[in-house]
């Protein structure tokens, strides 16, 4: 590379691919690096959301043309297995994640962004008015600004504080359901509740079905740290999950796993001097039960983007975004805490069984506020 890019993205997830190609675009000279080497799969329900799909929409995706299966419907089942069922106050589509980051990597490159694959970065630094990042292995690389997205992952003198709900395990495995369960989960998303966790469950591309959940630490140590021990006291506690899981087979033998997830983090002032722009999980952690991560990744991208492009500073789009995002996250962050405990589990599945409206409602107030831009990103 002959002298210092403008913009150095690190992490090559939804936000920063986003935020790469936004900038590639506007005819800056971008450089992304992703520590993996190729397309993998990520622990994600791999939900969309309307503001997500509006946003991939925007950006050129056609999601359909990747695969992507709507949803419309969701339900939520506690230990009696009887499940509450509400249409979606939105219409939601699901994706791989091996699918939509590799199809918005794509986007980048085509934008003109050089994208650098299996460079995974060990620190990076402020210089002379410059940020210098150091690889693992690779040539250093210069860059005017630099936009910090490696999702779940901390970068070494980089690290954000806890959020408000820390401790849980994420795992996340695609099965192929026996075709009767797999026509009675057809647009839906399933929520099981079980003591000390929540998962769900909803189809993606290929005739396969995501099963992605959390749960508490405690809870997996208590059963020897063992996936198929937690996986059977999971079906015996939530019978509508072993229902659908009864005659499937996992497509591969490990669920993925995930921890230290600071839930409910959200980045509200600047860090100092010299900072770099954090984009999506990064700058704010919607508890999943939202299923609005990708869409708060890709909100970040764009703000950041154009507040970059605009001469702006990290610390005013930080105020920006979390103007946005706080309340959704807030509430999200309540909602996830009472699901994992268990005294509360019954009485939320009896509620939303009696007035499923309750769903409805707490799908819509953990969105993405509709004065927040989303509606108007012009299209690609
Ligand atoms: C259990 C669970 C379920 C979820 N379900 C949903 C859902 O259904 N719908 C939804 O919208 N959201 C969901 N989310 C949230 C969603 O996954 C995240 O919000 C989203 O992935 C954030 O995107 P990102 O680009 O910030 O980070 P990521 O998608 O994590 O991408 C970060 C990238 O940075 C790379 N990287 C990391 N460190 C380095 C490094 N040092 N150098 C170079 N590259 C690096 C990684 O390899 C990765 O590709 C869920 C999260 C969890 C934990």
């Amino acid at each position: 590379m002959t002298g210092p890019a403008d913009a150095l993205v690190i992490g090559g997830g939804p936000a920063g691919a986003a935020a790469a190609a936004l900038l590639a675009r506007a005819g800056r000279h971008v450089v992304l690096l992703e520590r993996d080497t190729a397309p993998r799969d990520k622990v994600c329900g791999e939900f969309l959301s309307v503001e997500a799909v509006r946003y991939l929409t925007a950006l050129g995706l056609d999601l359909r043309r990747l695969g992507a299966v709507p949803v419309d419907r969701v339900r939520l089942a506690g230990r009696s297995g009887r499940a509450a069922e509400a249409r979606l106050p939105f219409a939601a589509m699901s994706l791989t994640r091996h699918a939509l980051d590799a199809a918005l990597l794509d986007l980048a490159a085509e934008a003109g962004a050089e994208i650098r694959r299996g460079v995974r970065v060990e620190a990076l630094a402020p210089r002379d008015g410059l940020w210098h990042a150091r690889p693992g292995g690779g040539e250093p690389v210069e860059s005017r600004a630099a936009f910090l997205a490696t999702g779940k992952h901390e970068l070494r003198g980089w690290q954000r504080p806890p959020g408000g709900q820390n401790g849980l395990l994420g795992f996340k495995l695609h099965w192929r359901l026996a075709p009767a369960q797999d026509e009675a989960l057809a647009r839906s998303v399933e929520i099981a509740l079980f003591p000390g966790g929540y998962a769900g469950l909803e189809p993606v591309e290929g005739g396969r079905a995501n099963l992605c959940l959390l749960v508490e630490e405690p809870r997996f140590a208590a059963i020897g740290a063992d996936w198929e021990a937690l996986l059977a006291a999971i079906r015996a506690e939530a019978p509508l999950l072993d229902l659908r899981l009864g005659g499937a087979t996992p497509c591969t033998l490990r669920p993925l796993a995930i921890g230290r997830l600071p839930f409910g983090h959200v980045q509200r002032e600047a860090e100092g001097a010299a900072q770099p722009w954090r984009l999506g999980d990064q700058a704010a952690v919607a508890p999943s039960f939202t299923g609005d991560g990708v869409a708060i990744a890709l909100h970040s991208a764009q703000l950041a983007a154009a507040a970059y492009l605009d001469g702006g500073a990290p610390a005013a789009f930080y105020r920006r975004l979390a103007r946005d995002v706080a309340g959704p996250v807030r509430r999200a962050l309540w909602l996830a805490r009472l699901m994992v405990r268990a005294q509360a589990q019954s009485p939320l599945a009896v509620a939303a069984r009696a007035a499923p409206a309750l769903l409805r409602l707490c799908a819509a107030v953990t969105r993405l506020p509709a004065g927040s831009g989303v509606t108007s990103m012009p299209p690609h």
